[in-house]
């Protein structure tokens, strides 16, 4: 396959669409899991995928645990306390 004049910026849409599709299934697999070790790997995927769609930390907190920003459009909710689980350590956040 040849890229184009604009086929670096296609290819960063296309990663983009692709993204935000598995960002969006990563949110159907959330809402079907019913543990909170089912969660928390959609979780860390959706935090790895949130850059390239767009997603930012805006509105946030931090982890008590390890301080890395904690968003709700990102992060899972805990089926036990109902906090948003951590991406990076696991925690919930509280
Ligand atoms: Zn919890
Ligand atoms: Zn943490």
């Amino acid at each position: 396959m040849s890229y184009g004049k604009f086929g670096i910026r296609q290819m960063l849409c296309e990663r983009q669409a692709s993204a935000s599709a598995n960002f969006d299934a990563l949110e159907e697999e959330t809402e079907k899991a019913s543990t909170r070790e089912e969660l928390v790997e959609p979780g860390r995927k959706r935090a790895a995928l949130a850059p390239y769609i767009g997603v930012s930390y805006v509105s946030t907190s931090q982890c008590w645990n390890c301080e890395e920003p904690i968003s709700s459009d990102i992060q899972v909710q805990c089926p036990g306390c109902r906090f948003y689980i951590c991406s990076s350590c696991g925690s919930c956040f509280s």
